[in-house]
């Protein structure tokens, strides 16, 4: 997405290239040097890298399947507003760490793992929901090995239960049901099962590919059992990092603390991190002065698929940066402030995502071949008819996808997800909240409004054919 921006021309252009030279990529996949040297060089561009557009690539480099080793899995838990999510967390969180490792106190550092009674470790990130998800997924990040996806067997499925599908199936993050509450006597999951069904998600009992587990947040029923559902996924995904090299991970939240200065969370991914390592995460670096795991024990090192806190950064990065272990601190200090030069520039940049105006320029250029729409209405029927007259509007030249739609305000999750999708968002009948439409503004995503069915297909159609009046 980022190199099509840069180069001007679609995705589908930068990802049909990457298809001919054999690499099956998506939208947010960081791409290797080689790779957008010679993307770049099939649309006429010499490609002149920079300190940090070269480590970024090197985050890539293959290791030798000799020092690969298994790693834990990292999973998420998503899903409607209560329906269980914190519960889960909790549930999981107290029952499986031990309580001479947590010292009793337990603190939200925005991760934690625990050891299931076989002995294999899961880490889960604890940020529950698909706003923290979508966040580090639009930054690039690519922390979820599994997603669990928390229903009440009570409740049906609702609007945030498909967008939690929705962001997970785009993000190709294998997902299990957690049919949650079954603890109550008005507990139903064959129907949930049954709308997971309608929605072409047919689960293992009922000889589809999904697994599914019938639990209880609350009594611990059948949690055991889900773990082990992650596992046996985590199992077929053969998860594996090099624990020997410099360490790699993300970073899941950072804040300052009074006494102890910037405090991050960062999800190690491959490699080992240790107190003394030179570490660079966004555009800030430092010596790693202290870790702590998620009971706020002091530890020295931290390997793959460990969450831990990590003190000694010069500034607080965002949720979704990599951070990176260098042999040293000029190498680090470098890239820090040529990042900062890079994000300077890019945010002076123009307009990186597309508007319906903008749609009539990449048609003149023959670098247009895919819309793709975020639908939010006041009722459904408004929403479903609308969405099927814009569907109706794909040619042979331009297709229209409708990646989500649903009932209710603009949420920043919607934001989100255009932003990583490139889309943009039509409001029927709907405003954006204060924070989505602020968040719009920065990632500059076009929210068009109508009360008018009819408007909004003719506007989209116009721009489709390259023949909408720009606005001014
Ligand atoms: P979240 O919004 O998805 O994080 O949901 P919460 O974890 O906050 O749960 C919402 C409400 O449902 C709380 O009052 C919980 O106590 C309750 N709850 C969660 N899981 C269960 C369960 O398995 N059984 C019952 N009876 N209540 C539950």
């Amino acid at each position: 997405n980022d190199l099509a921006s840069l180069l001007d021309i679609s995705v589908n252009e930068v990802i049909s290239v990457c298809m001919s030279l054999g690499m099956f990529v998506s939208i947010n996949q960081r791409l290797d040097a080689e790779a957008i040297t010679i993307i770049a060089d099939e649309f006429g561009y010499e490609v002149e890298f920079t300190k940090s557009d070269e480590e970024e690539a090197e985050v890539e480099e293959e290791d030798a399947p000799e020092d690969l080793e298994s790693r834990a899995p990292i999973v998420t838990i998503m899903g409607h507003v209560d329906h269980g999510k914190t519960s889960l967390l909790d549930y999981i969180r107290s029952s499986k760490v031990t309580s001479d490792e947590a010292g009793g106190i337990t603190q939200h550092i925005g991760a934690y793992d625990v050891m299931t009674d076989n002995g294999d470790k899961i880490a889960f990130l604890d940020t529950p929901g698909h706003e923290a998800f979508t966040a580090m997924r639009a930054r690039g990040a690519k922390i979820t090995d599994v997603a669990i996806i928390v229903i009440a067997a009570d409740d049906n499925i609702m609007p945030q239960t498909k967008e939690a599908i929705n962001h997970a199936q785009v993000a190709g993050v294998p997902m299990i049901f957690a049919i949650n509450k079954i603890d109550k006597p008005n507990a139903n999951p064959n129907k949930i099962k049954e709308e997971l069904a309608n929605m072409n998600l047919l689960v293992e009992d009922w000889g589809g590919k999904y697994q599914s587990q019938e639990i209880s947040a609350k009594t611990g029923q059948g949690v055991d059992e889900l773990l082990e559902k992650v596992l046996l996924e985590a199992e077929i995904l053969e998860l594996q990092a090099n624990p020997e090299k410099n360490a790699v991970g993300t970073v899941v939240e950072a804040s300052l603390d009074k006494g102890r200065g910037y405090v991050s969370t960062v999800m190690i991914q491959a490699g080992t991190l240790k107190i003394g390592d030179i570490m660079l995460a966004g555009q800030h670096f430092g010596r790693v002065k202290a870790m702590f795991d998620h009971t706020g024990k002091k530890v020295t090192e931290a390997g793959p698929s460990t969450p831990v806190q990590v003190l000694g950064l010069n500034g607080a990065p965002q949720a979704g940066d990599i951070l990176k272990v260098y042999d040293t601190e000029r190498e680090a200090r470098e890239i820090a402030t040529s990042r900062e030069q890079i994000n300077r520039e890019q945010s002076m940049r123009t307009k990186k995502h597309i508007t319906l105006d903008e749609i009539g320029r990449r048609l003149a250029i023959g670098s247009f071949k895919e819309l793709n729409i975020i639908i939010k209405g006041d009722v459904d029927g408004s929403v479903e008819a609308l969405s099927d007259s814009l569907l109706k509007l794909s040619k042979d030249e331009v297709s229209v996808n409708i990646i989500h739609k649903g009932v209710g305000q603009i949420s920043e999750s919607d934001v989100l997800l255009a932003s990583a999708s490139d889309a943009i968002i039509v409001g029927f009948q709907v405003r954006p909240s204060t924070s989505a439409k602020r968040l719009a503004e920065q990632e500059e995503i076009e929210i068009r409004h109508y009360s008018i069915i009819y408007d909004a297909i003719n506007q989209i159609k116009d721009a489709i054919e390259g023949m909408l009046e720009p606005e001014y």
